[in-house]
């Protein structure tokens, strides 16, 4: 099959091996980029409109108990000036969110030992009785079960927890012997029984990644058919072990956005603060490529510039409503307009 068959048959909703995708990737020209962006952003325009839902992201701790060695708030990093966010400050962030137009908050954090269960829910039952309207999610990574029913029935919709590879030996590559690639998507099968909204995905190009690693991420994404892929551009931090990593390209980055859409066109799928970093308008391009979500920072600024997980991350300086203003008008002035509403997943199949 040739790069543009290949295209057109997951557009039809077709499935490939691991090998025939892997080709694929490998050998993919900026015309096939460009080929399985137009048919992807028709499959996101068919399901959403020209809609963008933006999330107010809250950073709200950045002590985390894990090593990733990836990750520029991995425990060991002893030049992290680390923060916690007090209860009300998280309030007063949802409350200039939510008169922004902001209809979902993402809470955010490192693996945080401080913010045990109780705390947790405390925080998910306030922000619920105060926006009854409002989505609330999750992003506080790997919990027993019965630590994710108890934030669920506290009120919380949707958990984001990328999957990092699918690959169990390259999980290893990137994670300390403590993590798992097993209790990673034991973590994710959990949560969609619960009934979450969930989010899994990968960065592109990490260290040690492969083609044929990329090839097992999208199967694994059509397979588990979670409701939410954040995927972005691995990027170094000069604090790990892969300061001297190269990083994830756009060029990939959006071509993976564009194969997701294909195989899974309903996904909610971000243009995210990584792909930004990399180049000025990468969000932009991120939605002309199938994107769908946009999630601005929202963290009080003073606190930004210490939840660096790479370097050069954009926003850590920008007040947020100005960089808001800006980017729904560069988002605009590419045909899409940013909506105020919860922006849930999409379950009905659309012909
Ligand atoms: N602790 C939670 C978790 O494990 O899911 C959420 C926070 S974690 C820092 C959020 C995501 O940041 C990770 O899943 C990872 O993919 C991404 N990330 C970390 N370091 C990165 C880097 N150097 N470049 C790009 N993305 C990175």
């Amino acid at each position: 099959m040739t790069n543009r068959e290949k295209i057109d048959w997951l557009a039809k909703g077709q499935l490939l091996s691991e090998e025939e995708l892997a080709g694929l990737l490998r050998s993919k020209t900026e015309e096939d980029r460009l080929y399985a962006a137009g048919l992807a952003r028709t499959l996101t325009d068919r399901y959403y409109g020209r809609k963008i839902y933006f999330r107010g992201l809250i950073e709200f701790t950045n002590y985390c108990k894990n090593n990733c060695y990836y990750c520029g708030i991995r425990a060991g990093n002893a030049n992290v000036v680390r923060y916690r966010m007090k209860p009300e400050e998280i309030y007063a962030c949802c409350d200039w969110g939510y008169r922004a137009g902001f209809r979902t908050f993402v809470l955010q954090g490192g693996e945080d030992p401080y913010f045990d269960d109780e705390k947790i829910v405390e925080l998910v039952s306030t922000i619920r009785d105060r926006y009854p309207d409002c989505a609330i999610t999750l992003s506080i990574g790997e919990k027993s079960k019965e630590s994710y029913q108890r934030y669920f029935d506290a009120g919380a919709n949707r958990y984001l927890l990328r999957h990092e590879t699918a690959c169990p030996e390259h999980y290893r590559k990137l994670h300390p012997p403590q993590l798992s690639l097993e209790n990673r998507l034991r973590c994710l099968r959990d949560l969609k029984d619960i009934g979450y909204q969930t989010g899994c995905g990968m960065m592109v190009g990490s260290p040690y990644q492969t083609e044929e690693n990329l090839a097992q991420d999208l199967l694994y994404i059509g397979e588990f058919r979670p409701e939410m892929v954040g995927i972005g551009p691995f990027i170094p931090h000069h604090d790990t072990c892969f300061r001297d990593c190269q990083a994830g390209t756009l060029e990939d980055t959006l071509f993976l956005l564009s194969l997701i859409r294909l195989i899974h066109p309903r996904v909610l799928l971000p243009a995210t603060t990584a792909l930004g970093t990399i180049v000025a308008d990468g969000r932009e391009q991120g939605i002309l490529a199938g994107a769908n979500v946009v999630m601005p920072n929202i963290s009080p600024t003073d606190m930004r510039k210490n939840y660096l997980l790479y370097d050069n991350k954009i926003g850590t300086q920008d007040d947020a409503a100005e960089s808001q203003r800006r980017l729904e008008e560069s988002i605009a002035a590419i045909g899409y307009q940013v909506v105020s509403d919860r922006g849930d997943y999409c379950w009905e199949d659309k012909v």
